[in-house]
This record gives C-alpha cells, structure tokens and sequence, in this order.
C-alpha cells in the first residue's frame, strides 16, 4: 500500500488529536448541502460551519439525483436536516462542457472508446438548478417544513448567489 503512504502518514497526524470519537452522525446545524465534486468548493467552509455539522453529498455538476434525493430523505428524517441547499457552481465542466466534448477529452486520456460513458452535462445552470430545487420540494418524503435553497458558487469570489 505503499502509493497512500503519504495520506496515511497524515491521517496518523490527524487521529493523534482527534477528539470526535464517540460523536453521533446528526447534522447538529440542521443542514443538508448537494453540490459539485468540484476541488475549489469547500462546503462546510463557505458556509461557517465545521465538522458534524451538516450531510453533504457531492456529484460532477451538484445535482439532485436519485441517490442524492435518497440522502435527502434520510437526512431529513433520520439525521436532523431542516435546511437543504442545493449548489452548483461557476466554471464548472458540467456545464462548460458539451457531452461530446467530455467523451473526447476522456477517450483522448483514456487511450480508449468514451463513447458509451454517460456524463450529466448540464445546458441551462440555472434552469437545472430551478428544476432540482423542485425535485427536493415536490418529493413526497419531503415535509414543507424543510427549508429548500438553490445558490450559485462563485468559485472566484467565493461568494453564494440566491436563485430567486
Ligand atoms: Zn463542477
């Protein structure tokens, strides 16, 4: 295992003042956040919050998928979720990108055929985000009394945009 070497050294620093032993796995602020696997987002951060605080779930592009609205649910009602964010982001390769394009960068890296690997490019931010704040709000395990925002992350500014 000697390729992780370096990230297990690491994690050895980590545990020697680890102190959330025992801590249960509740969303103590209450939130959910659904966004991009994207390296320059840093969920918890950009929020205030720290660790323990909220469920995160992340996939290229920050959308509510089926396994997203099943972390959702159970969130909801088994781990203290009150407040759900839904947050793509600007520049992101989902939606800067045509599925064509992403199939030809890959099979170029790949030195193989992409052409059968599926990717959720996104053509309209903002018309997917309206629609994946919808998905959260009309699912059926969802109360009304969950609080659902859509929020675009300015990766140069670090700033969050309400949609509408
Ligand atoms: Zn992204």
């Amino acid at each position: 295992m000697a390729d992780f070497d370096d990230l297990i050294a690491a994690n050895r620093a980590f545990a020697d003042d680890f102190d959330l032993g025992g801590f249960d796995g509740v969303a103590h602020a209450g939130i959910a956040i659904v966004t991009c696997m994207d390296s320059r987002i840093d969920p918890l951060r950009m929020l205030g919050l720290r660790q323990g605080d909220a469920k995160i779930f992340r996939n290229p592009g920050g959308r509510v998928t089926p396994q997203a609205l099943e972390a959702l649910v159970l969130g909801v009602h088994l781990l203290g979720v009150e407040r759900i964010l839904v947050v793509p982001h600007t520049r992101c390769a989902m939606t800067d990108h045509s599925e064509a394009e992403l199939r030809r960068k890959v099979g170029e890296s790949a030195g193989a055929d992409a052409s059968w690997q599926h990717f959720g490019v996104v053509e309209d931010q903002l018309a997917a985000l309206d629609e994946d704040v919808a998905r959260v709000r009309s699912h059926p395990l969802i109360p009304d009394t969950v609080l659902v925002g859509g929020f675009v992350y300015d990766v140069d500014t670090g700033l969050l945009q309400p949609r509408g």
